[in-house]
């Protein structure tokens, strides 16, 4: 049977929720109802959690050349969703077109090839002076991802915990759950054995926390919420489940001072304002030298019209809505906060309505202090904070002064930009126009996680150890 949004997937089955109850799923830009999910519970979850761990005693078994040419297919079919994908994140994100087809849908494949490729070559046995280490599945792993990224968060997760042998049970984000359901369509499909993959959509609250607490769960991969994280971890950890988490950040970018900051801007904005600066690793704070600042305002407003604004179906859009009216509340709030601690707005405004969708300016806060609120929690909106330094060393220490570590970028020259890098703390740090690496393993120092994503750290995350010690006489 094909997929239906009005289905929970359960042991290779496309099925309804014992709940009978459904969640609605709003378009942020139209603030229509569009679509709508069931309400699952805790008996879905005892079902998809079972399944599962059934599935594990032979999934586990697996040849990992059989799971490689299982996922190879899945790929393949899930390639022909590319329409249907970019379609639903502007509906249910409302990421405009022009971010969805790179970042929301072509770079998840991408992810997916490079887990296939890297579990080819990762090696699962390594001998040691008197003993064979062996890598081997973790169990029935529960996913629970955000939504701000709702393929690529559950790409992370999925991929590499099947293809070294687990069995998963998903949980997506209520907000944006819609194109994990093509992606548990393509798995249908490619002919994965029932179990392997399972889908429960739902509240975190309910369905999250069974999830957490089912003593047939043995390790819970989370993104999303700091906050959350820790109250699931700790849930989790009272049967001494494994835990994975990518959390929170307030990213800085360190411009060193003379730098020829025109060609840094495109970087910023891009992270900041794409995806309505809803991303985990979004630049949020700019660290400018004292002196330099007023020329850095100028080339921030000259740059900030390029960032339209507006319907995300429109492909000269950039800046679609935020996702939710919780987050609009929530930016909306920072934005007053901002004002309030005594930061001047340098471009943006406070918005008042969201009849017509829930759009919010980008907003630059200059004058901004690395104590105040605004420098220090997560905003996740299209909302930058310009912080000054005086000397390098100050800069260090301001882009460390934060909970998090999760991102950080340094312009100028380039080796100088990578001793600045080795100083700062977090898990990943980008200097001048590099390109991001999808094999680096991807996660954060701090309250910003526990664990890696991407490349063989994140395939190695859902296996351990086994040290055999075969050097016997006999
Ligand atoms: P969230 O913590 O509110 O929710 C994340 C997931 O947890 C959702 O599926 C939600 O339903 C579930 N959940 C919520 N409450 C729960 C509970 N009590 N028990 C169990 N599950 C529960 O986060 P969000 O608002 O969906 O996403 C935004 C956050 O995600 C931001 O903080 C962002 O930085 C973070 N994030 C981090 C990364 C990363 O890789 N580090 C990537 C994307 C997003």
């Amino acid at each position: 049977m094909a997929y239906n949004f009005d289905k929970i997937y359960i042991n290779g089955h496309w099925c309804d929720s014992t709940s009978g109850r459904f969640i609605e799923v709003e378009n942020p830009a139209t603030l229509e109802h569009f679509a709508q999910v069931p309400e699952g519970n805790e008996k879905d979850i005892d079902a998809a959690v079972k399944a599962a761990h059934e599935a594990f005693k032979s999934w586990s078994n697996t040849e990992l050349a059989v799971r490689v040419g299982l996922m190879k297919k899945m790929l393949t079919i899930f390639e022909g969703y590319q329409d249907k994908i970019i379609d639903l994140e502007v509906k249910e994100l409302g990421a405009p077109v022009s971010f969805s087809v790179q970042s929301h849908c072509v770079y998840q494949y991408t992810r997916t090839q490079s887990y296939i490729d890297c579990a080819m070559q990762l090696p699962l046995e390594e001998h040691l002076q008197a003993s064979t280490v062996y890598r081997e599945p973790i169990g029935v792993v529960a996913c629970i991802t955000p939504w701000n990224y709702p393929l690529g968060q559950v790409v992370q997760k999925v991929i590499p915990a099947i293809l070294m042998g687990n069995t998963v049970v998903l949980k997506p984000s209520q907000h944006t759950p819609l194109t994990a359901y093509l992606l548990i369509d393509a798995f249908d499909q490619a002919g994965f054995p029932a179990g392997v993959i399972n889908m429960v959509t739902g509240k975190g609250s309910a369905v999250g926390d069974a999830l957490a607490s089912h003593p047939l769960v043995d390790m819970v991969s989370f993104t999303g919420s700091t906050k959350v994280g820790s109250k699931l971890s700790q849930r989790a950890l009272e049967s001494i489940k494994r835990i994975s988490l990518e959390l929170g950040g307030k990213s800085p970018f360190i411009w060193l001072p003379g730098s020829d900051y025109e060609k840094a801007v495109g970087k910023l904005f891009d992270s900041i304002f794409l995806n309505s600066g809803q991303t985990c690793t979004a630049f949020s704070r700019l660290l400018v030298a004292e002196e330099d600042k007023k020329t850095v305002e100028a080339l921030l407003l000259k740059h900030i019209p390029d960032y339209i604004v507006g319907d995300p179906s429109d492909p000269k859009t950039k800046i679609g809505p935020v996702s939710s009216k919780a987050q609009f509340e929530k930016i909306t709030a920072y934005l007053k906060l901002g004002l309030e601690e005594g930061a001047k707005l340098l471009t943006g405004e406070i918005p008042t309505d969201f009849s017509h969708g829930y759009y919010i300016k980008p907003a630059i806060f200059t004058d901004v202090k690395n104590s105040m609120r605004i420098a220090r929690e997560e905003i996740f909106g299209p909302v930058l904070c310009l912080i000054t330094y005086k000397t390098i060393e100050e800069a260090i220490a301001i882009a460390n002064d934060t909970p998090y570590g999760l991102n950080a970028a340094v312009f100028g020259n380039k080796q100088k930009a990578i001793e600045v890098a080795k100083q700062i703390k977090a898990g990943n740090v980008y200097i001048n126009d590099a390109p991001r690496d999808v094999t680096a393993p991807f996660g954060g120092y701090k309250q910003s996680g526990i664990g890696r994503e991407g490349g063989f750290a994140g395939l190695l995350e859902f296996t351990q150890p086994k040290a055999i010690f075969d050097r016997s006489s006999f």
